[in-house]
């Protein structure tokens, strides 16, 4: 059985994403979406709120799994007993980084390798930050994310501005 881990901070989740969560789900048996629970940055939803909002826009597809975890992604792969590493390339930029990323993985575990989707053009420009950004405006979301999750982004501005 072919499990493969897409992992991620999915603050919030996007179209991007979904597109590569949809596309990789059609590769492999099971897809796990590993939701970093990273101690140095300071998230707009917690862990289990991404989880949830995660769960709630992949409803449709039925051989997924949502985890919240920390910690190094080699030890989640392990402990899930997955062999390949989902991840998302959408500009040269991305590429240095998620190069650096997978290479040191494969060191680690020579036995977990990365496989790398390239995004589909028309979300090549979005990113979670970029959906933060305009939200904090009050500016237009709905293009990028899905309609309940662009939900609870003003929900959650108009909490913090509060
Ligand atoms: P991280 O903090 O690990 O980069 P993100 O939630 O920002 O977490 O992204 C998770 C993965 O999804 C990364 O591999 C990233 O390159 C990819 N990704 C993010 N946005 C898009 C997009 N619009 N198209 C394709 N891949 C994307």
């Amino acid at each position: 059985m072919k499990k493969a881990i897409y992992p991620g901070s999915f603050d919030p989740v996007t179209n991007g994403h979904l597109d590569i969560i949809e596309r990789a789900a059609r590769l492999f048996d099971v897809l796990v979406i590993g939701v970093l629970n990273n101690q140095s940055k300071t998230p707009l939803f917690t862990a289990n709120e991404r989880v949830t909002m995660l769960q709630e826009v992949t409803k449709h597809i039925s051989n997924i799994e949502i985890y919240a975890f920390d910690g190094l992604l080699i030890d989640f792969c392990r402990e899930q007993n997955a062999q390949v590493i989902v991840r998302g390339l959408r500009a040269v930029t991305d590429f240095e980084y998620e190069l650096q990323l997978s290479q040191t993985n494969r060191v680690v575990d020579p036995d977990v390798d990365t496989v790398f989707f390239t995004t589909n053009l028309k979300y090549s420009y979005l990113s979670s930050s970029i959906v933060k950004e305009i939200a904090m405006y009050n500016g237009e979301i709905d293009a990028f994310v899905d309609p309940k999750v662009a939900q609870l982004i003003r929900q959650k501005m108009k909490e913090n501005r509060s």
